[in-house]
């Protein structure tokens, strides 16, 4: 079967009905409509399915709210500030919707979201589909194929600690950092809406997978990101717990940390010093696509729901 990405090519993205009123349809981290005049409405939605997104052992209210900060992740990557969710929760019984129910309620509050509708049923596997929507100045969003050439490429947050604490929960850990970074999902909604406040134009959220998101900014916006592995945050403590191949990998493949991948101008590199880490730099080319320390990636390895199925 064809990869994700090939898969929602074809079969949504090529065949969707463009509206009038639609900025940016298929293909980024959120889709962006007109608001009137002066703003935008931005929507994004994720599924999470009990055995696919998390393992089945973890408790149902830290499943459901991890499910609705990574749907927020998605505001966040855009610049977009959070405001309404609308959660299709699918639930194998009433004890089950009342734990996914009480983490949506925490999540909700922490990034004062308003949960403005959604949809209950029962179902043989616990799920949730999170909708999310923000809003943002109209022509502000920051956009996968906004980065340019000889922009400097920043990291917010560090990348590898949830695969490693998810290895780390199925031999049967269940506390310390790594499991922590797995189980509790932190969007970086305040952060995005500074990064496009500074005037940032271009970011991803690395839900997949450094390397692999990487690859989306750079072929959306049709130029090579040369990143440098020893400018990684967090791969010491990574290499710490597991050496330094494993902590490496683990930082360029590794998916759910949700940082922000995002490109600059240099001529923003004060007001990003504290807020990300600089790990490589944009440049023009003929075939657009990600090079890690001068040599070009042709292995992603990132999360692909659809890249082993039959
Ligand atoms: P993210 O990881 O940021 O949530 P995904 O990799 O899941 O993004 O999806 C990539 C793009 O494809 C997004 O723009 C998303 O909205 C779109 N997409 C994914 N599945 C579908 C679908 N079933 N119908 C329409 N669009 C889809
Ligand atoms: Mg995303």
């Amino acid at each position: 079967m064809d990869s994700e990405f090939a898969i929602i090519d074809s079969l949504f993205r090529r065949t969707a009905l463009h509206h009038p009123d639609t900025t940016l349809g298929i293909g980024d981290d959120a889709s962006i409509h007109r608001l009137g005049e002066n703003r935008e409405i931005v929507v994004s939605t994720d599924v999470s399915v009990a055995g696919v997104h998390w393992p089945d052992d973890v408790p149902l209210d830290v499943a459901a709210d991890r499910a609705v900060c990574a749907a927020l992740s998605d505001l966040a990557a855009m610049g977009a500030e959070a405001a309404w969710a609308w959660i299709g929760v699918q639930a194998t019984d009433a004890a089950a919707i009342s734990a996914m129910a009480k983490g949506i309620d925490a999540a909700m509050r922490r990034f004062r979201v308003e949960l403005a509708g959604g949809d209950t049923a029962r179902s043989p596997v616990n799920a949730l589909n999170v909708c999310v929507s923000g809003s943002l100045p109209r022509g502000s969003a920051m956009r996968r194929d906004g980065a340019r050439d000889r922009d400097e490429v920043w990291l917010c947050g560090r990348t590898g600690f949830a695969a490693m604490g998810l290895r780390q929960w199925q031999k049967g850990g269940r506390a310390g950092e790594f499991v922590d970074a797995f189980l509790h999902v932190h969007p970086r909604l305040d952060v995005g809406v500074r990064l496009r406040q500074i005037g940032l134009r271009c970011c991803i959220d690395v839900s997949d997978g450094l390397l692999q998101d990487a690859g989306h900014i750079a072929h959306a916006s049709g130029l090579c990101l040369q990143l440098d592995s020893s400018a990684l945050p967090g791969v010491p403590a990574l290499a710490e717990a597991s050496g330094p191949e494993k902590a490496l990998d683990d930082a360029l493949h590794g998916g759910e940390d949700y940082a922000l991948l995002c490109t600059a101008p240099v001529t923003l590199n004060a007001k990003l010093v504290p807020l990300a880490q600089r790990i490589g730099s944009c440049t023009a080319s003929e075939s657009a696509g990600v090079w890690l320390d001068g040599q070009p990636v042709t292995s992603f390895k990132g999360y692909d729901h659809f890249a082993s199925a039959g």
